[in-house]
């Protein structure tokens, strides 16, 4: 290992370990060493505070001590999970020789090591590094120069699972379809990651961007890496690519090929998504809608969240799918809807299908580890069970009259490997070892020699424990043990006392034969024990090699049955999908909507899914169901609905309902509403609540005018467009003047569906003027002086904003209320200019001590503070920053 050799010279292990780490410098190198994977040097440095390892050293390089640490093998998957969630990427470099090989050489050569495998968050396969509810995807950006800007495609692979989808994109969309992927990894080529133009996208999806040599993606010998890794001769079956999308495909291989080295994780053939088959959802709506995450990151209190009742992985993966991938197609959208119809009319047939669905196993990612050779017995099992809950579903499911899509299920589901399933259920255990060394999985009566093998493996035990009852016998020692350890194999221990019999007695002399002294105690051998121990040995050794070969075979038999097990289980994930979506609809009372291509928007008695599960989770008043009528009247274009109301009032909810209404008919759901008609939205868009961008350093305002230009600059008359309180971020007249502008604007130029909620309520006389946008509001019921918001939307204008009464139910102290009170009153009884100074005259009202202090010339620490406080820009700084001034300042005080 690590003797220092000369001060000067490494030894030849730290050459082997240098040497391999200079080819990997951007991963952890994870070096094998015996039962330990070993890090080095920095590596070592910042695993081990990662990791909250203890650092130690180990031997020395060049006259310093080399840092290092080590986790063990078996408990690799732990430490790795947590590396590659703090963004590490992982080097795992393994012995690739017999250490009896190394030593043939020489005694001062290393064993061969070689990386076998680089660990990044997009190319897992354990099943304790990934989620079973959410796909893993790793996505690569195709470029093809060109005209303007070049072509752009995106390709996205989940090795865990196989799939493989690419789609062109361009500049514009490129955020909005990497957010929809939602991949883990996102692999470009240098000079595009470099692209100042592009720059801004690879920014807001942060360290998970990982710039890769151009080569990979080069699109003149992308085809040959592709019929490689497929081993075909023609790329002529798998449709039309573009070079952006050859690019971005043979950019994915070869990624994959990067990391996974010497294995090739079967994929799916690359399936193209045509631009337009989905909804449209831009990454600031999809934020705002909290459709997968909430704007605080929770995955609880998500549309996604809220609507899954799926019960296996495969299941939740593809709702999720869906869900941020909504159709476009009317005829495809019912296609899912029949399925789920058909669930919700036979109430027995969903019972039993989601009682099968519970014990199915994650067939892909057991099938991903089982091809890339990381895969043990129970993933053999898990396809077996797996195949085993298809064909019992298979057969229930025969009996019934089924729509299209679920009919399609049913025979995927028919036309499965029967007799693959059958050979695993006759070769496997009913328990299951994690590691196929461990052997032990193969059942009694498969194989005959390994029965045998086994039989005398037990038989010999069998005998051992005899042969000690026999030498306690001719010994007369009663605390005689024959006991087994890893160094000596099995021995006769003897305490230290007894030692003499041992070698003194007549019968015992010549038979035993030392071996070993201990503290206390003595170890012998005989040549019976020998011979037992031998066959013992070989038995055990011959039984494990024939347990491997045979799971080699049923390995062989998976990847060859590749195709239809991924058929399968994508089969069970769509029942799965249909049979929750049809549980939850039972569950919340939900619709089935009538999705056409009309420009209609008619909801009846719609609610907001989220916030009415969580009113009824904490038995608060129940949701109030409101209606959304937005339908064009005869040749018309889409019809604006303009929402005022005071705040609190339900503004912001009706809103969103509206638009995950809308995403909820798309995916193929039912709704939340008494009735439904949606005309296909092909783009939504939402400007809503207060986005994150502020630790971009953008103020509030900069992003709510960027947004609102994104949505006036793309909506066409098929979108649908929610406008929460735009204008807000400053001052009144500005304000209300660009809130004016933009509704003229989407009444006239976009001619879009949209409700515009504002607080101006100037705005309620535009309905004048424009014959498409009606007036409607939150309505509110004055009570003594307090507010009652009743969350109904009822045709008309709100009066007045309740704002001094919404403060008061927020807790301002009761001073500040009555004198805002009166401030209303003086404003509103006459016209605002004039009247200012009139209320600044009578300002001192609570301020006498205020002013004084705010006059006398601050001193001392407080002039510090002041300087200190004048240098603070807060619309500069990231949230973190502020929190960091705050100290400061308080420092200060
Ligand atoms: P606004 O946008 O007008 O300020 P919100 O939409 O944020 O108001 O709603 C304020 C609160 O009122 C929410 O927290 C929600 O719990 C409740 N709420 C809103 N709409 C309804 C409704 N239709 N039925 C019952 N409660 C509602």
């Amino acid at each position: 290992s690590f003797e220092p050799d000369s001060p000067a010279r490494p030894t030849p292990m730290m050459e082997q370990y240098i040497e391999i780490k200079a080819t990997n410098p951007d991963s952890l190198l994870f070096y094998r060493m015996g039962d330990f994977y070993e890090l080095f040097f920095d590596d070592a440095i910042a695993a081990s505070r990662a990791l909250g390892i203890t650092l130690t050293k180990r031997g020395k390089h060049l006259g310093e001590d080399i840092p290092m640490c080590g986790v063990p093998v078996h408990a690799a998957d732990d430490y790795l999970q947590k590396l590659i969630m703090r963004g590490f990427r992982v080097a795992v470099c393994e012995q690739v020789e017999d250490p009896a090989e190394a030593r043939k050489r020489g005694s001062k050569s290393v064993v061969k090591r070689d990386v076998v495998r680089l660990v990044t968050p997009g190319t897992l396969t354990e099943e304790k590094l990934l989620d079973p509810s959410e796909a893993n995807y790793l996505m690569t950006l195709g470029r093809v120069k060109g005209a303007a800007q070049g072509q752009f495609a995106l390709a996205w692979i989940d090795i865990s699972t196989g799939t493989f989808r690419v789609s062109e994109t361009d500049p514009s969309r490129l955020l909005a379809d990497i957010l929809r992927v939602d991949p883990r990894e996102l692999i470009v080529a240098d000079p595009v990651f470099h692209d100042p133009d592009l720059r801004p996208v690879f920014d807001v999806i942060g360290r998970s961007v990982s710039p890769q040599p151009p080569s990979l993606f080069d699109s003149a010998t992308a085809e040959n890496r592709i019929q490689r890794y497929f081993d075909v001769a023609t790329l002529d079956g798998f449709g039309h690519f573009s070079r952006a999308e050859l690019s971005a495909i043979s950019g994915a291989i070869a990624y994959v090929e990067k990391t996974q080295i010497s294995e090739r994780p079967p994929l799916m053939r690359p399936e193209r998504e045509s631009e337009g088959s989905t909804l449209f959802i831009d990454p600031a709506t999809r934020a705002n809608l909290e459709m997968l995450r909430t704007l605080s990151g929770n995955r609880d209190g998500s549309l996604l969240k809220s609507i899954d009742r799926t019960v296996t992985g495969g299941g939740a993966r593809l709702l999720a799918e869906r869900l941020t991938s909504p159709l476009t197609n009317p005829a495809a959208i019912a296609e899912r809807l029949d399925s789920v119809s058909c669930f919700l009319a036979g109430q027995s047939l969903a019972d039993l299908t989601r009682e099968a669905l519970k014990g199915v196993p994650d067939m892909p990612r057991a099938l991903s580890r089982l091809a890339v050779g990381r895969g043990g017995p129970r993933d053999l099992g898990a396809l077996a069970r797996g195949l085993e809950a298809a064909a019992q579903i298979a057969s229930f499911l025969g009996r019934e009259v089924l729509p299209a899509e679920l009919s399609a299920v049913r025979d995927c589901l028919a036309g499965l490997p029967g007799d693959f399933a059958s050979h695993l259920d006759r070769a496997l255990d009913d328990e299951l070892p994690l590691l196929k060394r461990d052997g032990g999985f193969v059942r009694p009566g498969y194989h005959a020699e390994l029965d045998e093998m086994r039989a005398l493996r037990d038989h010999s035990r069998r005998i051992i424990a005899g042969l000690q009852a026999d030498y306690m016998d001719l010994t007369g020692i009663r605390s005689l043990k024959i006991k087994h350890n890893n160094v000596l194999g099995y021995f006769i221990e003897v305490t230290a006392n007894n030692a003499s019999v041992m070698t003194g007695t007549d019968e015992a002399k010549g038979k035993f034969i030392h071996r070993q002294t201990i503290a206390n105690a003595m170890r012998f051998t005989t040549t019976e024990l020998a011979e037992l121990e031998t066959k013992i040995a070989n038995a055990a050794e011959r039984a494990l090699s024939i347990e491997l070969g045979i799971f080699d075979v049923l390995t062989g038999e998976t990847v060859a049955n590749a195709d239809a097990i991924r058929a399968g289980a994508a089969a069970l994930a769509t029942l799965d999908v249909s049979a929750g979506l049809a549980a939850l609809a039972e569950e919340q009372g939900y619709c089935c909507p009538l999705v056409d291509n009309s420009l209609a928007f008619e909801i009846v008695a719609g609610r907001h899914p989220v916030v009415e599960q969580s009113l009824r989770r904490q038995a608060a008043n129940p949701f109030v169901a409101n209606d959304c009528n937005l339908t064009p009247e005869g040749a018309a274009k889409g019809a604006i609905w303009l929402l005022t109301g005071p705040n609190m009032g339900g503004k912001s909810t009706f809103l969103r309902q509206n638009a995950l209404i809308a995403i909820l008919a798309q995916m193929g759901s039912f709704v939340p509403a008494g009735s439904a008609h949606i005309g296909i939205v092909d783009r939504l868009f939402s400007r809503v609540g207060a986005s994150d961008d502020l630790a971009r350093g953008r103020s509030t305002f900069m992003v709510e005018m960027v947004e609102t230009a994104a949505i006036l600059n793309q909506a066409s008359d098929h979108s649908l467009v929610i406008l929460d309180e735009i204008g807000r971020g400053t001052a009144t007249f500005d304000g209300l003047s660009i809130a004016w502008a933009a509704v003229e604007y989407l009444h006239e130029k976009n001619q879009c569906r949209a409700i515009f909620a504002t607080h101006f309520h100037e705005m309620t006389s535009l309905s004048e003027k424009l014959t498409r946008l009606s007036n409607v509001t939150m309505r509110v019921k004055e009570w003594d002086g307090d507010v009652v918001f009743l969350h109904e939307v009822a045709k008309g204008a709100a009066d007045r904003s309740y704002g001094v009464q919404v403060a008061r139910l927020a807790g301002l102290p009761e001073a500040v209320v009555n004198r805002a009170r009166d401030v209303l009153h003086q404003l509103e009884a006459g016209e605002t200019s004039g009247k200012a100074d009139k209320l600044i005259d009578d300002l001192p009202l609570f301020s006498v001590e205020v002013k004084h202090e705010a006059k006398a010339p601050a001193k001392g620490k407080d002039s510090a503070l002041l300087a200190a406080l004048s240098t603070v820009n807060p619309d500069e700084m990231t949230p973190r920053e502020a929190l960091d001034a705050l100290y400061r300042l308080k420092g200060l005080a």
